[in-house]
């Protein structure tokens, strides 16, 4: 196995990537040894060893023969860091109200090379948000921020949720625009996916005051109450209606195993329910941060609460829960591996995230227990004000995404200088102090 010591490995490798995973700025994608890093290429011929692996063709050099040779290159060599990589949240660190932060273009350019040393960084999208298909959301994601953003490296809050498809057969979806919900649902393979519409429109007394609209009666489907039997509840996305989507969920969980017909007399036999993260406040386009699902969360167990006078066990996805970050740790590894041909772990992932509570929480208590180093950086761009106290203290706060992510390659660069110890920059740290 190669070993890395900051920027690069102890071999080159030349990648020619399939079409779809394309370069976006061009150039060969190359892992240089450190010292090399900023050396300008020279010309003459070099005909390297191929192998080919699943996905790449790979020309494999040693640094001695690609630094000895004068291979003519027409663009200079890109670098891939093989030692850190990057994880960002979205909104209030690339997005606000659906539009980029504009230091967030510059920071995707930055970590896509262009930046002091042609290096690029692997990363991965690790956001709360939901309502969309990956798919969708990537596409999304490449318009507005101008690179190319694939499902492989994007992860949102319902994402986990695929997993239990195979658990579960009738299941109701809450949340979301119209029918998006319903369409993710049945694409991550739920067989039997119920919406609150589909209650209203069979009961319309369900919910007194909702009056679903043409398109939203047209779209739901008529179901046969005596039969259906719910067998857990998901919340996908923000709710549209809390108060039609708070009723039926409350009947739900007081049901008698699922069954909309039948009440719990102990109300302890309901189905259960999930919720795809638990933010309380989310950053928009607004000045101050908007309530969101981890509201809606608290609303519905302190309803439950004070009609059944017992305390509502939901549980939550996304950040900050461990697993989410596991799921983040196999996602990146994948894409390493498949996208830039690195298959050894990074020794240190920053998280850019803008909510104390979940982003640096979640990062935090990872890195109490993953094998490498995860690193949170909060920007003031979103859901934390500048001046407060964050209730979960980062390892940095920067201005925004882009200052983050000069700090994270300079610091990996001042590592490598090092010989591949940091400077301990944290706040906690001695002044100084240097570690492994
Ligand atoms: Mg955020």
């Amino acid at each position: 196995m190669t070993t890395s010591t900051g920027f690069g490995s102890q071999s080159a490798r030349l990648c020619s990537l399939e079409a779809d995973r394309a370069d976006l700025y061009g150039g060969p994608n190359v892992v240089v040894p450190p010292k090399y890093l900023m050396a300008p290429s020279g010309d003459g011929d070099f005909i390297p060893s191929v192998k080919k692996t699943k996905n790449h063709e790979e020309a494999v050099f040693s640094e001695e023969e690609y630094f000895q040779t004068d291979t003519p290159l027409s663009t200079p060599p890109m670098t891939t860091s093989n030692d850190f990589a990057l994880a960002f949240d979205i909104d209030g660190v690339l997005l606000r109200g659906g539009n980029p932060i504009p230091e967030a273009v510059d920071a995707m350019k930055y970590i896509n090379g262009e930046n002091p040393f042609g290096m690029r960084v692997p990363y991965i999208f690790l956001t709360n948000g939901g309502g969309k298909t990956e798919q969708e959301r990537c596409e999304d994601l490449t318009r507005q921020l101008g690179i190319e953003v694939s499902p492989g490296q994007f992860i949102c809050g319902h994402t986990p949720m695929r997993e239990m498809a195979e658990r579960y057969n009738t299941v109701l979806v809450v949340g979301g625009e119209g029918e998006k919900c319903r369409i993710v649902a049945e694409a991550y393979g739920f067989k039997d996916v119920i919406t609150p519409g589909d209650i209203i429109k069979t009961r319309p007394d369900t919910a007194p005051f909702r009056k679903l609209t043409e398109d939203e009666y047209n779209n739901s489907r008529t179901l046969d109450l005596g039969k259906t039997q719910i067998e857990a509840i998901f919340v996908f996305a923000d709710s549209r209606d809390w108060a039609s989507d708070q009723q039926i969920i409350l009947d739900c969980v007081m049901s008698k195993n699922g069954c909309l017909d039948q009440r719990s007399e102990t109300f302890d036999d309901g189905p259960p329910v999930f919720f795809s993260h638990n933010d309380v406040v989310w950053s928009t386009s607004h000045d101050y941060s908007r309530i969101g699902m981890g509201a809606l969360r608290a609303s519905l167990e302190a309803l439950y609460k004070a009609v059944t006078g017992k305390d509502l066990k939901s549980i939550a996805f996304g950040k900050p829960q461990i697993g989410t970050f596991q799921f983040a740790t196999r996602l990146l590894q994948e894409w390493r591996s498949e996208s830039h041909g690195i298959n050894e772990p990074p020794a240190t992932v920053y998280f850019f995230g803008d909510t104390p509570e979940s982003d640096v929480r979640g990062t935090n208590e990872y890195n109490e227990i993953a094998e490498n180093e995860w690193y949170s950086v909060l920007v003031k761009t979103g859901v934390y004000q500048d001046g407060t106290e964050p209730r979960f203290p980062p390892k940095k706060i920067c201005e925004n995404v882009y200052e983050g992510v000069k700090f994270a390659v300079e610091r990996e660069h001042e590592k490598m200088l090092n010989g591949g110890r940091y400077i301990d920059d944290s706040a906690e740290a001695n002044k100084g102090e240097v570690r492994n």
